[in-house]
């Protein structure tokens, strides 16, 4: 569709819905066990409108999972990571960062009649209803992955617009934890998830993601998928099943990645 509030939005409420602030503090996360090539980290071009979540501290949600803020960002020092410290249930579960647009829903300013849900967001003092259609398969997808993975929500939109779309997506709480765009580096004009500032294994990390630039410091990591948008005929998360179903027995994901990618 034509005005998603993440990737397709038509000039004004594009700017108020991609521009912000990334990080602007170098962190190194010590848990990380990979290397990483050291990626620009800059302050991107402010002059957004959208109000940011402020105040926040990371706090207990019925589901167990924590949201992780603007304001967490900014108070996290060098040395700390993005994510807490694994639960007791996710034990030597592998970790499965998931993107939300365009993987799992896509949403739009414009009206639809089909919608799945339909959430009202605050841009420059007007409420706009966003207008949000999930991806066929996503409950079981969701809930699989649940049984499998420690997973995290990270999406490169505002927590103001996604925190109320993964309330209504993951009523199981499926997500341990959720990061936006705050916890998200900006490279090169992209807003990349950098998974060394996770606190996981690398070698125990994965990411589905619609966006290769999302990713495009950790490839070895990713599970590709297909953008979605209103296809209702879709089986792409279905047909993710099984093969997460392999993965979460991985030793090492760069190997059972390199064999499923082999010809
Ligand atoms: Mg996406």
């Amino acid at each position: 569709m034509s005005s998603s509030p993440t990737e397709t939005v038509p000039t004004g409420l594009r700017c108020s819905l991609e521009r912000g602030e990334a990080l602007a503090v170098p962190r190194v996360c010590p848990h990380a066990t990979v290397p990483q090539p050291g990626p620009e980290r800059v302050t991107a071009p402010m002059g957004t409108s959208w109000p940011r979540e402020g105040g926040d501290v990371p706090r207990a949600m019925g589901t167990g999972a924590v949201r992780v803020t603007a304001a967490l960002s900014r108070l996290q020092i060098p040395g700390t990571c993005l994510l807490p410290e694994v639960t007791q249930q996710d034990q030597g579960r592998i970790c499965v960062v998931i993107d939300l647009d365009e993987t799992l829903v896509h949403s739009s300013f414009k009206p639809i009649s089909n919608a799945d849900f339909i959430v009202p967001v605050e841009i420059e003092g007007t409420t706009h209803q966003v207008y949000v259609l999930k991806r066929p398969f996503v409950d079981e997808f969701l809930r699989r992955m649940g049984e499998l993975f420690e997973c995290v929500l990270f999406t490169a939109s505002l927590a103001k617009y996604a925190d109320p779309v993964t309330d209504l997506l993951d009523q199981r709480g499926v997500f341990r934890a959720r990061l936006f765009r705050e916890s998200c580096v900006f490279h090169q004009g992209c807003y990349v998830k950098d998974l060394s500032l996770l606190g996981r294994d690398l070698h125990k990390t994965l990411i589905l993601d619609n966006s290769p630039a999302s990713y495009i410091f950790h490839p070895g990591n990713a599970v590709p998928v297909q953008s979605w948008f209103d296809d209702m005929a879709d089986t792409e998360l279905l047909n993710l099943i099984p093969i997460f179903e392999e993965l979460s027995e991985a030793e090492d994901v760069y190997a059972s990645l390199g064999q499923l990618r082999a010809p």
